[in-house]
């Protein structure tokens, strides 16, 4: 079975759960037509973080890594009324192209018009903080409690990114971490590169940390082979 039989695989299931959806369409040819790489998430597991957020009752979420906002448009839907996504992007050009109203002075500010979030109709509900995730996601309140934070950023800091995640989470609540598998080679002992050590140094930490409970799915789709961390908080700090 080769790449293009798990993207077959994908766009079959896909052609009788997920409906099409234009908002998603215009921010990922958006995206692509800023020069940005298609690294997000895939139809099938943004509709997974949308269920997730749906199954808990999610009102706040937080994503470390925005990219053009198609994972935030996919989890911001879940949110009622009144609930707050906010997310995490170090590049302006990337924050700039997922939502058009950063919450930091960006230089090249004033050439946005519409952009992802906006076009979702998603600007009341999710926003886009701008600069290096170790920096922003300290600050943020713990109050009200985050419900599920999603992580997809640089995979060196994932180790401090789920520890700031859980001064966040409620007991009940979620971490998801994307890309932890990576095609095998986290689990090769001849690959040492900062970002497979990062993801080693987390699964280390779930390992060590009493209070969560976790499981690692492998996913073989339209993005190739990889998967995902599922991170259940039993007891929030
Ligand atoms: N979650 C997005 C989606 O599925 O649509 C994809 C995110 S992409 C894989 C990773 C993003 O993390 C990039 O936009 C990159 O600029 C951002 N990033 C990398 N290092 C970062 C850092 N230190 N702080 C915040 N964002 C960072």
């Amino acid at each position: 079975t080769g790449q293009a039989d798990w993207t077959r695989s994908d766009r079959y299931h896909n052609s009788f759960l997920l409906p099409h959806d234009e908002a998603l369409d215009f921010a990922l040819k958006n995206t692509a037509a800023h020069g940005i790489p298609a690294i997000s998430v895939s139809a099938a597991e943004g509709a997974f973080l949308n269920l997730v957020a749906k199954g808990l009752n999610a009102k706040r979420i937080v994503e470390v890594g925005t990219l053009g906002a198609y994972s935030s448009i996919w989890m911001a839907r879940a949110l009622p009324d009144g609930g707050e996504l906010t997310s995490l992007e170090v590049s302006p050009k990337h924050a700039k192209v997922a939502c058009s109203s950063v919450l930091v002075t960006m230089t090249d500010h004033d050439q946005v018009s519409e952009e992802n979030l906006a076009h979702a109709g998603l600007s009341s509900k999710a926003k886009v903080l701008l600069g290096p995730a170790l920096e922003t996601m300290p600050k943020l309140s713990p109050t009200p409690p985050v419900d599920l934070v999603f992580i997809d950023a640089d995979k060196e800091n994932n180790g401090p990114y789920f520890q700031i995640a859980r001064k966040l989470v409620r007991t009940g609540g979620v971490i998801i971490v994307d890309n932890v598998v990576r095609n095998g080679r986290v689990a090769d002992p001849d690959v040492n590169s900062p970002d497979i050590l990062g993801i080693r140094k987390l699964l280390e930490m779930v390992k060590n940390d009493p209070g969560v409970e976790a499981t690692t799915i492998g996913t073989a789709g339209e993005k190739g082979y990889d998967g995902f961390m599922y991170i259940s908080v039993r007891k929030g700090i």
